[in-house]
Parts: C-alpha cells; structure tokens; sequence
C-alpha cells in the first residue's frame, strides 16, 4: 500500500505513523484456541417438550401445586408459635411419587443446625457481649414436629434430614392425583436483635412489647420440577428459596389488642377491626392522594401501653402464592394506599411502629405504591390484591409474596439523614419489588440468586430514579462493578454458581447481573428491545418456575439479537472486559502528486523508521561498507536524491488526475485522516 498503482481512479494510501499502545499477548498454548464470542451450547440444558428452544414454556410444562389451610397460634408472653396444617398436594407431574420432600427452614435455627456446623463464628481481640453471646447460642429453635398424619388419622412415616423432611406416602401418588395429609408444629420464636435471621421479633425493651414477622414458618412442600427433580437443597441462609405455587387459608390467632398484616386478603374483618378501622380501610379503597391511616400513631401508643388477655382470630386467605408470611403487634401504625389496575384495585399498605416515624409515615406506603407501580409497566400488571411493607429494626429486608419485612428506622429524637431516607425507600422499593422477581415469576432462589435478586436489583435502580434524581445508583452503571471484576480471579465466581457456594454472593447475584442487565438495556439492545424482551419473559414466567436458560434464551428470542457472547462473557465467565488498543495506524490518501508523495515516504523511510539495535551500534562498529571503500560498486541508486521528481512522474501525475471523476477528485482532495487500530483477542 506504500506504493501508487498505475491504475487511475484508485485510490492510494500512505500509512504515515505506527503507534505502539501495547504489547501483543501470546495466545494460550497446548490446546486449541476457544474463541471467547462462540455459542453457547453445554452451558445450556436441551431445549425439550417442557421448555422450548425460544425460551418459552412447552407444550408438555406442568408444575405441582401444594394448597394450605393452616390454623395457627402465637403466644406472645413465650415466643412461640404453634400449627397445624392440611396440604393438599396435586401432583400434575407426569411421574408416580412414592414420598414427598418439605422444607423445614426453622431448623436453621435448631442448635445442632448444618448451618451452625458448616457457618465458622468469629473471633476477634474486641467483641461485643452480643456476638460473644452469639457463639454461646443456647436458643431452642428448630420445628418440633408433633405428628404427620393422613387425613383418615393414621399417622405417616417420615425422616427429617436437615433441614428438609421426607413424608413415605402410603401408596404410589399417581400422575393427576392429590394427597392430602396434615402436620403439627410449633417452635421457638428467635429475637432477631440476638440471633438475627430473616423473620422472628424485635423487643422494643422501653415498653415490653414485640413486633413479630413471622415467615418460613411452617413445614412447606419443597418444589418437584421436569428439570431437577425435587428441590432438595438445604437451607444453609444465604440461598434464599423457592416453592410451588398453592391457594392458602390461614387462620392466626393473636392477643386481642394486636394488629396483624399477612400475605392475602382479611376474611373477617368485622371479628378483628372495629367499625372505624374498617370504614378508614373503605375509604382507602375507593382512592386518595395521600395513605389513609388505619391505626393512628395515637391509637397505637394507647394500645401498647397496656396487654389484654383475650385473642382474636384474622383470617387470611391468598390464591396463587407460593408461601404465606405475616407481621403482628400491638404497636403498630397501619396505614394504607390504594393502586388502580382498571377495575381492580391494589391495597399498598405499611404496619411500623412509632419509633419508625416520621420517616415510615412519609414515605413507606408511598415507596411500596411506587414500587408496584413501576414495575407493573415494565412486567405485567401487580396482579395480587395487597402489597405490604412492615417494619423490623434491623437495617435489612426480606420478601414474601404481598408482604415484606423492611429494617430501618430514624434516630430517636426523629431526625434522619439523606441516606437513612434513601436507604429506607431503596429497602421497600427492593423488598416489595421481589413480589415480582421471584415471588411470581417463581425462579429458584436457593440455586440462582441472580435470577431474582439480580432481576430485581435492576428494576430497584430504575423505580430508584423515577423516585428522586438525587437517588445513589447502586445496581445501574458497569463502572460500579469494574474493581470486583478485575479482581483476583482466583477469588471471584461466575455468576452462573449456586448461591450457597459463591464467594461473592452479593457482587454476583446482585451488582454484576444489574449492571450486565443494563448494559444490554442501554448500550446492546436498547431500551425498545430490551424492555420488549424483558417484559416477553415476566409474562412467559408469570406464576411459572423459570430457569436460567428459559431467560438467556427469552432475551435473544424476542430482541432477535444474538447474545450468547454476551452470556457466555458476562454469566458464565469471570473475565473483564480488558479491551486494548495494541497499536493504531494512520492513514492519509497519497496525493498522486509525485513532488508531495515522494517527499512523505522519504520522511516515513527514513525520519519514523523503527530502530534496531543492532543498527545503532553497526553505526559505529562497521567503519565502512563494502560499497562506501569501492566507489565501483555504487550505481544510480546510491547516488540520486529519491525525492527527485522526474518527467515521467509529472506525466503519470497529469494523467491520472486527468482520468479522475469530479466526485473522486473531492475525495483525494478531502485531506481526511483514516485509521486502524489493532485490538487483540485473548484466547480461554
Ligand atoms: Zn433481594
């Protein structure tokens, strides 16, 4: 390309400078080089008659269904919580099941739990009275199971094993049949001050009242799916989990003057709510601009200053959930918000307690509002009738379908700080935007946590931002993921890793899939494809158990963009990306001008030439040449200047420009600067 062709009309080109930015890297040897952008193909499970190569469910989908009527009592003046339940299980599955799988998630909490066996304390030179007291963990918890029985009264073999139980049915449970059975339980309520854990009471000691959230607390049908069979993976705490989906009826009996919020609608509000509270919660439900109270601030430090003796019984009853949770106290503020969708009307609702104003007041219901507002228009419309935030003290949140559990409260003279209200709003927003991810787009927590945390952690930032510009932008930017990327590999898990076992369980499931997420909304796909495709899959999965590749394969299936590099890279690897620029050409049209052209490549060949050092020092050590001692061995081209232009060269010139088109003449004459840049491909 150095040279000017004699064929006219085309274009030449010098390359006028070589920028070195960078060394090239050698490729992996030994094995055949993998090129990083190829398809996926083992990475993902077969497409089949359940779920389909597009990513949808199949034909053949099915799922298992597990319904409950539970009767429950808490008693406050010990802790403790006592159950018994009817399940009635329909097994849609095309197989024959001879036992069934449940979970017994409070044997966390049992003392010789295999989370207390596998989880080390922590030891250091200053230690809290509480953590110490922590590693002297006297609590009782765990199920006591008192009976399994078939509803004929006979009583059913099982076997705990961890925190799971397997039930041995008494004959074959047939593709298409149910079996119903019942359970009784009771347990050890944890203080979540002392023991932590996502459910459990908060003591508040100035006037001897407990706030409890109460969830994971009954022996519940683990999942049986076409893809790994039972769900059998024990709740070791940080996987969170997942269940099938069930019509439930719970009846929770708690000391009279107490305030109960549960996942489902209030059967009989006339036993449990005087005919105030009941006229407030009508006129919350035909719609205003601000929430209504239900219980007043007044009306609950009145009640929590005394206890009555007598109970009361709510009843709760919630279609097409897959779990149950509730919040009961004495204390409780109740506030609530109505949301329309058409002609259904959506009850946004908050339970805190006074300590948690004027923060709670202002802004709870209203960020639970938001949150579903939001996330039904970039899914599918919030099809439940509540949604619930209620008040913990500790700083974190946790979900349950229609209900959550939201820590965060203002200092005690009522002042917060900018962060404290963000915090609290990004809480509520997270926890309620869980009913969607994976409370109804029901994937498995206890495996993938990036298919709801990470789902949601993305649709958090966007509702984040449609609720204040000053708002951080935690799950948004990549560059807030960079420093954990680049980080020592040997240290860092693929975000494709089961939760119990990842290293960097927050950086992957959370931080990492919301930054690949909006990667792919902002710069990939864009906003139309990507919200189109993103949308294509909560509507796919709505009241389904998606898995991984059900997603991967949704995105490319309706974006129509190819992204398995992107998978591959982002999910299933640990690179970063670490594109470099290893050098940069520059070129410039020749001019055809032979006066010009031959002067440049004088300059190039002589004044830019990379130097050898073995040239510099031949300079010196080689005296003469062999044709500088004999001038006989010289000819024409040791002696003529080879910018000389000559007749011909002119001749050639005329001739050329002679032959050029008008529109090929403006671009020689255009001066424009062209470029190359090298950018190397690292071998896997
Ligand atoms: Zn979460």
């Amino acid at each position: 390309m150095l040279h000017k062709t004699t064929r006219y009309g085309q274009i030449v080109f010098l390359a006028l400078a070589l920028i070195l930015a960078g060394s090239p890297r050698a490729s992996a040897q030994g094995h055949p080089r993998l090129n990083p952008f190829r398809q996926l193909s083992s990475e993902l499970p077969s497409p089949n008659n359940f779920r389909t190569a597009s990513g949808a469910p199949g034909p053949g989908y099915w799922q298992q269904k597990a319904d409950y009527n539970i009767a429950l009592e808490l008693d406050d003046a010990r802790h403790l919580i006592r159950g018994t339940e009817t399940i009635v299980y329909h097994n849609n599955s095309p197989d024959p099941l001879s036992y069934l799988w449940i979970q017994l998630d409070q044997n966390l909490n049992a003392k010789d739990s295999i989370a207390e066996k596998t989880s080390p304390g922590r030891l250091s030179e200053a230690m809290s009275f509480r953590s110490l007291e922590r590693l002297h963990n006297d609590f009782d918890g765990g199920f006591k199971i008192e009976y399994v029985k078939a509803l004929n009264g006979k009583a059913l073999p099982w076997v705990v094993v961890e925190t799971m139980m397997r039930i041995d049915l008494p004959e074959t449970l047939k593709p298409g049949g149910t079996y119903s059975f019942e359970i009784k339980w009771g347990y050890n309520i944890n203080d979540r001050a002392r023991l932590g854990g996502r459910s459990g009471y908060d003591l508040y000691e100035k006037d001897g009242n407990c706030v409890y959230t109460i969830a994971q607390f009954y022996p519940r049908l683990a999942v049986y799916d076409d893809a790994v069979g039972w769900q059998h993976k024990q709740f070791l705490g940080s996987g969170e989990f997942t269940l099938p989906f069930g019509d439930f009826k719970v009846s929770i009996t708690v000391p009279a003057d107490h305030i109960v919020g549960a996942t489902g609608e209030l059967r009989n509000p006339e036993a449990v709510l005087s005919a105030t509270q009941r006229e407030r919660l009508e006129k919350a439900r035909r719609g205003t601009d601000a929430p209504v109270l239900i219980v007043t601030p007044e009306e609950a430090v009145k009640s929590e200053k005394t206890k009555v003796e007598t109970d009361k019984t709510w009843i709760f009853e919630a279609k097409n959930v897959r779990d149950f949770a509730f919040a009961s106290s004495r204390k409780f503020i109740w506030d609530t918000l109505a949301l329309k969708f058409g002609e259904r009307t959506v009850l946004n609702m908050s339970f805190y307690v006074k300590e948690g104003n004027p923060l709670r007041g202002q802004y709870s219901t209203r960020a639970v509002a938001h949150a579903v507002e939001v996330y039904s228009r970039l899914t599918f419309d919030y099809p439940y009738p509540v949604a619930i935030s209620a008040m913990t003290v500790s700083g974190g949140g946790m979900e349950y379908p229609m209900i959550s559990f939201n820590g965060g409260t203002p200092e005690s003279d009522g002042t917060y700080s900018q962060d404290k209200k963000f915090g609290l709003i990004g809480v509520i927003i997270h926890e309620v935007g869980h009913n969607f991810f994976p409370m109804i787009v029901n994937s498995d927590e206890r495996q993938w946590a990036w298919m709801d945390e990470g789902l949601n952690s993305f649709l958090e930032y966007l509702a984040e931002q449609e609720w204040d510009r000053k708002f951080s932008e935690d799950f948004g930017p990549a560059y807030l993921v960079a420093d954990y990327m680049k980080g020592d590999k040997s240290r860092i898990d693929p975000i494709m890793t089961d939760a119990d076992i990842d290293l960097n369980l927050g950086a992957n499931a959370y931080e990492k899939t919301a930054a690949g997420l909006n990667i792919l909304r902002e710069t990939i796909l864009g906003r139309k494809l990507f919200d189109f495709a993103f949308k294509q899959y909560s509507r796919r999965w709505m009241f389904k158990h998606p898995r991984p590749a059900d997603f991967f394969r949704t995105m490319e299936d309706a974006s129509g963009v190819d992204l398995d590099w992107f998978w591959r890279g982002w999910f299933f690897g640990t690179d970063h990306v670490d594109l470099a620029i290893e050098d940069v050409k520059w070129f410039k049209a020749a001019t055809g001008n032979p006066k010009l052209d031959k002067a440049a490549r004088y300059e190039k060949e002589n004044k830019n030439r990379r130097r050898f050092i073995g040239n510099l020092r031949n300079a010196e050590e080689i005296a003469k040449t062999a044709v500088e001692k004999d001038e006989r061995l010289q000819d024409f081209y040791d002696k003529h200047d080879p910018r000389e232009v000559f007749q011909i060269d002119e001749k050639e010139y005329q001739e050329y420009l002679a032959a050029l088109t008008p529109k090929e003449k403006t671009l020689l004459e255009s001066g424009a600067n062209y470029y190359k840049s090298t950018c190397p491909m690292r071998a896997e």
